[in-house]
């Protein structure tokens, strides 16, 4: 053999693997292809007789695998799937109930308009999909049902996190351990988006120096989709497979990045799946780059102009804000978002200086403002409870300097609940019995709820029972299992759960603990709490739940507090803290708890939707009157904490509310629920019961917020917006030209005299005449164009002055643009008073002052 051949063994070349990606589906027998169906669709989440059809499909897989029909088809043997092919009833059952959703689908082939394009942060649909946190995805998660019921044209479009948010399990000490969990897609019901040619759809985004992919996901939520972007595939470097791993995980710079995908990469999804959407709903800041998109699509393929495009973005662009607290809202450093958004202002025509402005309140400011952008882009902003609006006008009125706060046009619709998704099944019964079979297609016929008077009072006392009851065996069964798991005393597990009561009054607290929430109220006296507690007539027990965000210390602090209490000798089995509070956890709780208590630091609470889901179950509210419960408080329909804050230092505060929760708990919530009649039953209370179900609960469905949507921003929205666009942009066009031509000479125009009757220095006189004549130089405008006004506030208030009387002048004269504005001024009520004289652009086309905000203070 000669040995200097330079090869005489052929090396294997193997290379790396080349994963391709094939999604391989279980083996159904064919006669059982509706289940498949049916899992593909969240439809069956609110409907009672799907949920039953999967389940008995194979229980104690259902459970297993919490109620996730997708993953529960591909684990059940074949054996057991051909039990269910001869299962006569079972098959009965599954094509009534694949008819009932058949029919569901064909209703809703023909959808009116306006076609709405939904951007949300998080979505709480169901467990199995981990792509919400808390109560604004709960919310979004809920409209999109709505809008499959209601027949809404509507499509939605999100972020599927890879880990999602985190399982919280608590440990031996009642810390809080955040565990995210690796998603795999082909297990939970989101399904590749593809297009007409089968491929799966991708959008681009571009990051610095390179490109952002992200793949497609549907969910199909009843009639509406769901899409759901992931950028966590081979086409992008390693570091930005992780942009979409985690919902509110990560730095802020990593917030960036998803809030770029979420919204410019979302127009993108929508433009390539072939949607034409006419209303834009933002809900919450973080989708916000929406309008920067569409901004430059409406450029590039109209021609239009930067203020053009402006016109139509806005008309077309409702936001919604959550969150009451200047802070809580997304902001960016503006090096950092320089970083990542230097290409955008040439997009738009704009410098960069123009452009940041967009997100800034002043021009010294640092940061970005996802929510001043929104609102910079939107027509329609709302606050999301008629206390909540009023707040937001508070926090965004340095956008509009020179109004005062209760002139701006930031309006509110209240949050509501999807009645069919939390309401328990024994109580759609009894609503079908009283309310008719048609019920709750007509819920926004609130006089139908009222029927719940007719029913006697023991069918809802045992119907109370039997949730309790159903709760208390859950969380025997969910507690005693959780505890097992991080090694707990056997013996204190056994003793909490014998002491556990299914007749005791049962007292529910549960959400995020965040330090507004004021978990810890009710622990201000422990001696107190614990007399009520252990009252062998009348005992109470308390039952907590609720996730506090990873960078939170003190609401972990306060979780471990409070699990620390439960173990106490006194309070075992009275007080119970359980762990990783989820929307399942979330049903059984607001279906079998008595009493609901919710006690955040007014007005810090924007609506809150869970006490919501109680009323739905007759369970009776105990709140703070914030948010939502000062609209749905009535009395004798539930209990209330006063608005008024007594004291200005936070401790003193919550003395005094911790003092009032348990005088009413005492004396009202205790004593009428153990006050029975001879058949054992409490009569006030069922009267309460009923009250709230006929009063309250009816005005606080996603059906009664949908509606309130469309009447207060879609429907007028949609038809300026088509005014706007009408033509070729006509009127767009004009407007834009016209705001320009103001703009462009505001700061020049001068004010050459103020001539005031003698008098509206000195004392006037109700009902007598005082002239004010006021001289301008409009600099080239027309008297139509600049409107003069005297306003007159209350005298003494100077937060925030209420205005008594606006009244516009009229214009005398224009000569070379010397215009001469008159007023003969009447008082019309006695008292001290401020007045001021201002110059605003007028317009009829506006839709309010808001839409072009400038004004002059003479
Ligand atoms: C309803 C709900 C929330 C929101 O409750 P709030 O009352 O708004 O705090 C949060 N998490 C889950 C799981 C819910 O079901």
């Amino acid at each position: 053999m000669k040995t200097d051949d330079k090869k005489n063994i052929n090396w294997p070349e193997n290379g790396q693997p080349n994963w391709k990606k094939i999604i391989v589906e279980s083996h159904l027998p064919e006669t059982l292809e509706p289940l498949r169906e049916l899992s593909k669709n969240l439809w069956w989440v609110w409907n009672s007789r799907a949920i039953e059809l999967f389940k008995y499909v194979e229980p104690k897989l259902w459970e297993e695998f919490d109620n996730n029909p997708v993953l529960l088809l591909e684990e059940v043997s074949y054996k057991r799937f051909q039990e269910l092919n001869n299962d006569q009833h079972f098959m009965t059952e599954m094509h009534q109930v694949y008819d009932q959703f058949k029919n569901y689908m064909d209703e809703r082939k023909n959808l009116g308009s306006p076609q709405v394009a939904y951007f949300s942060m998080e979505y709480g649909l169901h467990d199995s999909l981990k792509i919400y946190s808390g109560g604004l995805g709960m919310l979004a998660g809920d409209y999109l049902k709505e809008a499959s019921d209601m027949k809404v044209n509507l499509t939605a479009v999100g972020l599927l996190y890879r880990y999602g948010y985190f399982k919280q399990v608590l440990n031996l000490h009642g810390e809080q351990m955040a565990n995210y969990e690796f998603q795999d897609f082909s297990k939970i019901p989101v399904q590749p988006a593809l297009d007409e040619n089968g491929e799966w759809i991708k959008v681009q985004v571009d990051l610095p120096g390179r490109k952002l992919t992200a793949c497609v996901w549907q969910v199909n939520v009843g009639s509406v989709k769901l899409y759901l972007l992931d950028a966590d595939n081979p086409a992008n470097q390693e570091q930005d497979r992780s942009v979409t791993h985690h919902l509110y995980g990560g730095d802020n710079e990593n917030r960036l990045k998803q809030e770029i995908l979420l919204g410019i990469g979302g127009i993108r999804a929508l433009n390539k799946l072939g949607y034409n959407s006419e209303i834009f709903h933002c809900n919450e800041g973080h989708a916000a780059f929406i309008g920067l998109e569409r901004l430059s699509n409406y450029m590039e393929k109209y021609q239009l102009n930067f203020f053009e495009a402006k016109e139509v973005v806005r008309a077309s662009t409702v936001f919604t804000t959550h969150t009451p607290v200047p802070a809580g809202h997304d902001s960016f450093h503006e090096n950092m978002f320089k970083y990542y958004m230097d290409p955008v202002p040439k997009r738009l025509g704009l410098s960069w200086e123009d452009f940041v402005r967009l997100g800034k309140a002043n021009v010294h400011e640092d940061h970005f403002n996802m929510s001043y952008l929104a609102s910079n882009l939107s027509q329609g902003i709302n606050g999301v409870s008629k206390l909540h609006g009023d707040v937001s006008k508070t926090v965004l009125k340095s956008l509009y300097e020179g109004y005062l706060e209760e002139e701006l046009e930031i309006g509110y619709v209240t949050n509501g609940v999807h009645y069919s998704t939390w309401t328990a099944k024994e109580w759609k019964a009894i609503h079908n019995e009283y309310f008719g079979e048609e019920f709750p297609r007509n819920q926004l016929d609130f006089d139908v709820w009222s029927r719940i008077y007719k029913a006697p009072e023991e069918q809802i006392w045992n119907l109370r029972n039997t949730l309790r009851k159903k709760l208390i065996n859950y969380i025997k069964a969910r507690f005693s299992d959780n505890w097992v798991k991080r090694n707990e005393n056997p013996k204190l597990i056994t003793e909490v759960i014998g002491k556990l009561n299914p007749n005791a009054l049962t007292i529910g607290f549960a959400r995020r603990f965040a330090t507004y929430k004021r978990g810890y109220l009710l622990f201000r006296n422990l001696e107190r709490l614990s007399k009520i507690v252990n009252n062998p007539e009348r005992p109470v027990q308390f039952i907590f739940a609720g996730k506090a965000h990873p960078a939170d210390k003190a609401g972990q602090d306060l979780i471990k507090y409070i699990v620390d209490i439960s173990k106490r000798p006194e309070f075992r089995g009275k007080i119970l803290f359980i762990q990783n509070y989820d929307i399942n956890l979330a049903k059984m709780l607001l279906q079998g708890v008595d009493v609901w208590l919710n006690t955040p630091t007014r007005p810090l609470e924007a609506s809150g939707t869970s006490g919501m889901k109680g009323v739905m179950n007759g369970t009776l509210h105990f709140s703070v009157l914030d948010g939502w419960w000062v609209e749905g408080y009535r009395k004798d329909s539930g209990w209330a904490l006063p608005a008024e804050r007594t004291y200005e230092v936070q401790d003193f505060q919550d003395e005094l509310d911790a003092e009032t929760i348990y005088n009413i708990l005492e004396e009202e919530i205790i004593h009428t629920f153990y006050d029975r009649n001879k058949e054992g039953v409490s009569v006030e209370w069922v009267d309460t019961i009923k009250n709230t179900i006929a009063q309250v609960a009816p005005h606080f469905t996603t059906g009664r917020m949908m509606q309130d949507y469309h009447t207060r921003y879609y429907l007028p929205q949609l038809e300026r917006t088509n005014n706007i666009k009408n033509e070729n942009f006509k009127w767009a066009k004009e407007l834009a030209a016209w705001k320009q031509k103001v703009s462009s000479v505001w700061n020049e125009i001068e004010v050459l005299n103020i001539n005031v009757a003698e008098g509206v220095n000195n004392m006037m006189t109700v009902g007598r005449e005082y002239p004010i004549n006021v001289e301008v130089n409009l600099k080239g405008l027309s008297g139509n164009d600049i409107g003069l006004e005297l306003i007159v506030v209350e005298n003494g208030v100077e937060e925030k002055p209420q205005i008594v009387e606006r009244l516009d002048f009229n214009v005398k004269s224009c000569e070379n643009s010397i215009c001469q504005y008159i007023l003969n001024y009447s008082p019309v009520h006695p008292g001290s008073f401020n007045y001021g004289l201002r110059l605003y652009p007028k317009n009829e086309g506006l839709p309010h002052r808001q839409d072009f905000k400038y004004v002059k203070w003479l």
